[in-house]
């Protein structure tokens, strides 16, 4: 039997807010997660279901109470000494991350990152043109200030911040949080266009909203209460475990909702429609065989 070693894993990851206190609260309860290199994960839920805790331990900026997480095989927390190693291996965009935008120009703030982990002026430099290329800044941004450009841009100039440093895996905590559609619209593009990189960009999308999922990820993680109660693919979770998403509150992409019941009643649209763009394509094609336009 081949035996290979997941990039990321948790072992049985507990985490206990003020334990011992009465007020003690089990935010992850026994999670056992695995992701390989190249994949684009959605991890969802309600708020307070343990998603940031969850992967605030996958840069060591929590600590399990109990059990492990693992990159490439390795304990995280056994060596104090690898934990700054860690933390540029693994990219965390936190919820708004445009509140710590502080450099005086774009170009100096996207620089920061890898300035502070030794990287030479001229490597920072490729860095800093290539990360905000990929996220749609082009050199117009570099010289302005960050408080200059709109909301969207100003979340896009803090992503490529994290890009800058070259992370193995992006974690992108809500990204689309409080953004206008065309906003939102924009970063989902950048997120869906480093997925398909040559070199495909490991990712984790935590959000609450079912269809940014939709649009970017293949796999799906549903937390409530501390636990992944499902993890799958994406359109085969929406498809099959819609009950269980709705016991949850957590509403399946009406698009997905409508294919599936379509489906159900014999009319033939392939199962992974969760889109209007494939919805759209699908429907045309039915009435075409059906002569109806
Ligand atoms: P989510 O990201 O899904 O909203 P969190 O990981 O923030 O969930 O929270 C999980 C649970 O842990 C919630 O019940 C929350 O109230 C609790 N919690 C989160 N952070 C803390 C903290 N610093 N101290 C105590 N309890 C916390």
């Amino acid at each position: 039997m081949t035996n290979i070693t997941p990039f990321i894993e948790t072992r049985a990851l507990t985490h206990i807010y003020n334990e011992g206190a009465s007020f003690e609260k089990t935010a992850l309860d026994n999670i056992n997660l695995k992701i390989e290199y190249g994949e684009c994960v959605g991890i969802i839920g309600h708020t307070g279901s343990g998603k940031s805790t969850l992967i605030q331990h996958l840069n060591a900026l929590l600590k399990p109470t109990s059990g492990q997480v693992l990159v490439d095989g390795l304990d995280i927390n056994a060596d104090k000494k690898a934990l700054k190693k860690i933390r540029e291996r693994i990219g965390l965009v936190f919820q708004y991350p445009e509140h710590q935008l502080f450099d005086l120009t774009v170009y100096k703030d996207v620089s920061f990152g890898p300035l502070n982990m030794g990287i030479s002026k001229e490597e920072t430099d490729v860095r800093v043109r290539e990360s905000l290329r990929q996220v749609g800044l082009s050199e117009e941004f570099y010289e302005k200030s960050p408080f200059e450009l709109s909301g969207g841009q100003k979340r896009r100039a803090a992503i490529a911040g994290v890009l800058a440093m070259r992370p193995e895996l992006l974690i992108l905590d809500e990204p689309t949080a409080g953004l206008d559609r065309r906003g939102r619209d924009e970063i989902l593009n950048h997120i869906k266009a480093l997925r398909d990189e040559k070199n495909r960009q490991t990712i984790i999308l935590v959000t609450h909203s079912m269809e940014d999922i939709a649009r970017v990820t293949s796999r799906l993680m549903v937390m409530s209460h501390g636990k992944i109660v499902c993890d799958g693919v994406s359109a085969e979770v929406f498809d099959r475990k819609a009950e269980l998403l709705e016991s949850i509150g957590l509403a399946v992409p009406q698009i997905a909702e409508l294919a599936r019941r379509l489906r159900e009643k014999g009319v033939g649209i392939p199962e992974g429609v969760m889109t209007s763009g494939p919805a759209a394509e699908a429907l045309f094609k039915l009435a075409n065989e059906k002569g109806l336009i």
